[in-house]
């Protein structure tokens, strides 16, 4: 899966090369594709063709391309990006992709917008825009996606209020997208690495401090990726281009079982977490004892 910051790279060429672009013909290749669009595949094309991509959002890691008012109002096309899949801009010219599931062409004759999908776990789906929990405009299915860190209108305190408020392990708060969204796996153990939490801390014994602590850590790495262009473990995952957004990004706990935690040198731990794993330093992030008294105490 992407993180947010290949998502924003991706969000970013996408509106650099298609906003205030018509689209003339859309090709669905592949009915898996457009399986979410759930009134098929020539609606699907049927709601695209004529209309203006206006704006390329993001909200977490989720994508999407506003477009001009249609017959029913604004909408827009989501992405599901998935395991694998890839928004391209390719010259008209440039021969197919193996994985080719959907050719976007616009009135111009410029370059096209391909969806590329080896895995076909994703796709792309129309949607209407409605009034989301975190305010603004998202497409209906995402309408529940909280504003993530990096979000201008992010609000840090509500944020740590919402997770203080939840009965779960911060790790679990921060990976769930509806109080703080766009956060995965590896940024969640970057961050509580930064803010020296054991994933298992109780949310509910959070300090104001420390919920800000480890929120602010994940805007910081996360804005550090960013700025390095993106990064991703998975060399099937490329930008709006085509090209890589691999780099060597810097890692403090994520995937450094075994080697000397940066700040105090013990051997980062592996520890299963939801068929995944987290890292975390022995030293620096003591696991949270156990303090629920048994009934009977
Ligand atoms: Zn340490």
């Amino acid at each position: 899966m992407p993180e947010l910051p290949e998502v924003e790279v991706v969000r970013r060429g996408l509106a650099e090369h298609v906003r205030k672009r018509t689209i003339v013909e859309v090709a669905v290749g592949h009915p898996r594709a457009v399986r979410r669009h759930l009134a098929g595949d020539a609606d699907f094309a049927d709601r695209l063709v004529g209309r203006t991509v206006t704006e390329a959002r993001r909200r977490g890691k989720y994508l999407w391309l506003e477009l001009d008012g249609g017959a029913a109002g604004d909408d827009a096309v989501l992405a599901h990006l998935g395991m694998s899949g890839q928004m391209l801009v390719a010259d008209p010219d440039r021969p197919d992709e193996k994985h080719l599931r959907i050719r976007v062409r616009f009135a111009d004759d410029g370059p096209e917008l391909r969806f590329v999908d080896q895995r076909t776990f994703g796709g792309l789906s129309v949607h209407p825009l409605v009034a989301a929990v975190g305010g603004g405009l998202l497409p209906a299915p995402i309408a529940h996606i909280a504003r993530d860190p990096m979000d201008p209108a992010f609000d840090l305190d509500a944020a740590v209020a919402g997770i203080r408020r939840r009965r779960t392990e911060i790790k679990r708060a921060l990976l769930d997208q509806t109080v703080v969204s766009g956060i995965g796996n590896i940024y969640a153990d970057e961050a509580l690495w930064l803010a020296r939490l054991h994933g298992a801390r109780p949310t509910e014994k959070l300090t104001r401090a420390q919920g800000r602590a480890v929120l602010t850590a994940a805007a910081d790495v996360m804005d550090a990726a960013l700025v390095a262009g993106g990064t991703s473990f998975d060399a099937l995952y490329v930008n709006v281009n085509g090209d890589s957004g691999y780099f060597d990004r810097s890692l403090n706990a994520y995937g450094q079982a075994d080697r000397p935690c940066p700040r105090c040198g013990t051997p980062i731990r592996r520890e299963a977490f939801m068929n995944r794993g987290s890292f975390s330093c022995p030293r620096c992030q003591p696991r949270p004892r156990e303090v629920r008294a048994s009934p009977s105490s």
